[in-house]
C-alpha cells in the first residue's frame, strides 16, 4: 500500500524528513511555490515596471527558476522576464544545455539572450584555462560569467538578476565562509541592497532543497540537462556538501537552520563591519572594489 499524503490522502510522492510530512504531487508543487513566493515577498520586492533578468544555464535549478517566475509573474504585463544564457565555450558540454534552455524559453515565449565568452573576451573558457594560470577553471568561469551577466542585465535595463541557487547551495556557501573565516564574503551573501551599477541579485529558490528542485522539474516535465560540467568543481565545496548532507540525515532541518541563523545575524555583522568602497573599473567600467575589476584582472588586462 502506498503511503498517503498527510494533507489530502492521495498517494505521496515525497517524504520531507525536516517537516515530517508525506505529500502528494499536488501538495508538493504547492509547497515549493509557497516557499518561492514567500522568499520573493520577504526579500526581493518585485514591483510594477521591473525587468527581471534570469540566469538560465539549462540545468535543473535555472530551468525551475525561470518556469516558476513565469508562472508567478507571467500574467503581469507590467513586469518583464528575460532569460540570459552565457556560452562559456566548454566543448561537449554547453551545446546540450543550450539546446534545453532554448526549448524552454520558446515554450514559455520568453525573450532569450545568449552571449559567449568568445565574443566578449575573445577566448572560450577552454582556451582561457589552457593558458598558464594560477586559479582553477571554476574561478575564471565564475568571475567572468558574473561580470558578463551584470553587464547584459544593465544593457537591457533589468533591475533584478535572478539566479537558481537552492537551499543546499546557500547552506554550503554560508558554511564555507564560516570555515574560511571570510567575513567579507559573508556580508556579500547577505540580503541584497541597492548598489549603483550592480543589478540587484535575487535567489528565489534559496528556501527549496536541491532534491526538491529536481523533483519539481521532473513532475512538471521541464526540459533540463543533467550533464555535469567537465571541469572539476571546488574541492572544498564538495567536502562541505558531504558534511552537511550527513548532518541533514542525522539531524533533519540542518540546512534550514544554517540559513536561518545566518539570515538573523548577517545584518548586524554588516552594520559593524567596515565595507569596501565601491568604484568603477578603469578598463571596463564595471562597479567593483578596486581600480581594476576581478574579470579584467583575470584576463590580464592592464
Ligand atoms: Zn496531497
Ligand atoms: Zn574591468
Amino acid at each position: 500500500m502506498p503511503i498517503k499524503c498527510m494533507k489530502c490522502n492521495r498517494d505521496a510522492i515525497i517524504f520531507q524528513k525536516y517537516s515530517g510530512m508525506h505529500i502528494c504531487k499536488r501538495h508538493f508543487i504547492e509547497d515549493v511555490e509557497r516557499k518561492v513566493k514567500l522568499t520573493i515577498r520577504k526579500q526581493y520586492k518585485i514591483e510594477k515596471g521591473d525587468i527581471i533578468a534570469v540566469a538560465l544555464s539549462g540545468g535543473k535549478d535555472s530551468v525551475v527558476l525561470l518556469y516558476l517566475l513565469h508562472k508567478i509573474f507571467g500574467v503581469r504585463r507590467d513586469i518583464e522576464i528575460v532569460a540570459l544564457t552565457i556560452d562559456e565555450g566548454i566543448a561537449g558540454y554547453r551545446e546540450e544545455t543550450l539546446a534545453k534552455a532554448r526549448k524552454l524559453t520558446s515554450e514559455l515565449g520568453i525573450r532569450h539572450i545568449v552571449r559567449s565568452f568568445k565574443d566578449e573576451y575573445d577566448k572560450t573558457l577552454d582556451e582561457l584555462t589552457a593558458q598558464e594560470r594560477k586559479l582553477g577553471a571554476c574561478s575564471y568561469c565564475g568571475v567572468l560569467r558574473k561580470s558578463l551577466m551584470n553587464k547584459i542585465a544593465n544593457e537591457i535595463g533589468a533591475n533584478k538578476l535572478a539566479t537558481g541557487h537552492n537551499l543546499d547551495d546557500e547552506a554550503q556557501t554560508i558554511m564555507m565562509n564560516h570555515l574560511g573565516g571570510d567575513v567579507d564574503r559573508m556580508i556579500r551573501l547577505s540580503p541584497p541592497r541597492e548598489i549603483e551599477g550592480l543589478v540587484l541579485r535575487a535567489k528565489p529558490l534559496r528556501k527549496v532543497p536541491e532534491k526538491e528542485v529536481a523533483l519539481y522539474a521532473i513532475v512538471n516535465e521541464l526540459p533540463f540537462d543533467m550533464s555535469e560540467c567537465p571541469y572539476a568543481h571546488e574541492a572544498l565545496r564538495g567536502e562541505v556538501r558531504d558534511m552537511i548532507n550527513e548532518f541533514e540525515v542525522r539531524h533533519p532541518g540542518t540546512k534550514y537552520s544554517i540559513m536561518r541563523g545566518f539570515d538573523k545575524t548577517v545584518g548586524l555583522i554588516a552594520k559593524e563591519y567596515p565595507q569596501a568602497e565601491l568604484s568603477k573599473c578603469r578598463i571596463c567600467g564595471e562597479t567593483c572594489t578596486a581600480t581594476l575589476c576581478q574579470a579584467c584582472k583575470l584576463l590580464g588586462r592592464s
